[in-house]
């Protein structure tokens, strides 16, 4: 069944079609030719057996009720020898197309032999009852009918006649046998033909099933790999590769829907615009290797500080860094700000060329508001910058706050 195995998706089901099409295909043969055979049976029971002994029947009712009965009612004068005549033309006329119908149908050999002298006793009573119908007929010497020959040619013609009945009768018995042992093996070879035809089809669908499902099973993998690997591409679109904080586009992403949910629910939302304080003499004194070394350690001092679920931290570009933060009020968003600062400090990174602290420290604007209709999320960023730039004018390393785009507060 590997030739399965090998058929696509499309393929398969076309297979399971065409073989369910070709063993309804062969059932129906089979069926057809089954019935033909019975119908024959049938016909050979009917026609060979049930029709001649009807025909017979008739002959011998007709010898009794045609010729005799008319020979006895004539002889008591019940009737007119006109009568008479029209009767026993007319019996004799029926025998003789009865008889000649009878002896047309198929005789097997046995049958053939004494059909021959059946034929001959027939047409030698026809021959008696011809020549009464003669004396009928003429009116003369009607009283020399003897009743006694009469009614010995009628006995013996019955005895001939019954022969072949009783041939007939154990004919269509010994058909009929013979009709339900076909039956019976007709109905044997149905059921094996239906069997097999069945069981092939079975297990040609358990092998195509199988394999379907194989490659279902191959295809829900695949999917899942796919999906993995869309995540992981996803992720890398947003990861900033340096510090492997949210990078710039994630940022967007997230403003975006942050600033929209705290308006929807009317709540606080904390925008900090960080900034490392002069990082182009850090990165002079110490090279580009060691200044993306500070960039590093302090990704990951912001990291270790921002770990509630609705807080996020960006590298927004360059030695710049974006907090975000949802329900936090401005005294938590300020005191947040201030254990940034001391927390890049405290990490003491030494930076000789700096003209605020012997070590690396950062600068930070904070906007922090209850978002409402009115809030410009532009606005939002640039007010943020606004106080980075006045918390680096009065002197850097520290926070500046705002909660509206009038205030601001120096730490
Ligand atoms: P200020 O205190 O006013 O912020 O001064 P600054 O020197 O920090 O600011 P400026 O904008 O003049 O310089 C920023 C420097 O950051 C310039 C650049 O060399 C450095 N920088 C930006 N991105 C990277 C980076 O990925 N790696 C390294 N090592 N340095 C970077
Ligand atoms: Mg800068
Ligand atoms: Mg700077």
């Amino acid at each position: 069944m590997k030739f399965i195995e090998a058929l696509k998706l499309r393929s398969k089901l076309f297979f399971l079609f065409l073989l369910i099409t070709l063993g309804l295909i062969a059932l129906g043969f089979i069926g057809t030719t089954y019935v033909n055979a019975m119908k024959k049976n049938m016909d050979s029971l009917y026609f060979g057996s049930l029709i001649p002994v009807s025909e017979l029947n008739e002959i011998v009712q007709t010898y009794n009720y045609g010729l005799a009965d008319t020979i006895y009612k004539l002889s008591r004068t019940e009737i007119s020898p006109s009568e008479a005549t029209s009767k026993i033309e007319t019996s004799l006329n029926n025998i003789n197309k009865k008889w000649k119908s009878y002896t047309s149908h198929f005789k097997t050999e046995d049958e053939l032999e004494y059909l021959e002298y059946a034929d001959l006793e027939v047409k030698h009573i026809n021959d008696y009852f011809y020549k009464l119908l003669n004396a009928v007929k003429s009116a003369k010497n009607l009283r020399r009918i003897s009743i006694h020959t009469l009614e010995k040619k009628i006995e013996s013609i019955h005895y001939v006649l019954q022969k072949l009945i009783n041939y007939e009768v154990n004919m269509a018995n010994y058909e009929r046998k013979k009709f339900l042992y076909a039956y019976d093996f007709i109905l044997l070879k149905i059921g094996t033909s239906l069997g097999l035809i069945i069981l092939g089809v079975l297990v040609i669908l358990f092998y195509v099933f199988e394999s379907i499902q194989k490659d279902q099973t191959r295809l829900e993998i695949a999917a899942k790999k796919l999906k993995i690997a869309n995540k992981k591409l996803e992720n890398a679109s947003y990861t900033d590769s340096l510090t492997n904080l949210h990078n710039r586009r994630y940022f967007n992403f997230i403003y975006d829907r942050e600033v929209k949910r705290a308006k929807r629910n009317k709540s606080y939302i904390t925008f900090m615009m960080l900034d490392i304080d002069y990082f182009k003499q850090y990165n002079d004194t110490y090279g580009h290797v060691e200044g993306d070394y500070a960039l590093k350690s302090v990704a990951k001092a912001l990291k270790d500080k921002l770990k509630r679920p609705g807080d996020y931290v960006f590298r927004l570009g360059g030695e710049e860094f974006g907090v975000l933060l949802s329900d936090t009020d401005e005294t938590n968003s300020a005191n947040l700000a201030r254990e940034l600062c001391d927390a890049i400090r405290s990490r003491e990174i030494k930076h000789e060329a700096s003209k605020v602290n012997e070590f690396l420290t950062i600068s930070v604007g904070v906007v922090c508001c209850i978002a409402d209709e009115a809030l410009d999320e532009e606005v939002l960023i640039s007010r943020a910058d606004e106080m980075l730039y006045e918390a680096k004018e009065s002197g850097r390393d520290r926070y500046v706050i705002t909660s509206n785009a009038s205030k601001a507060k120096i730490a």
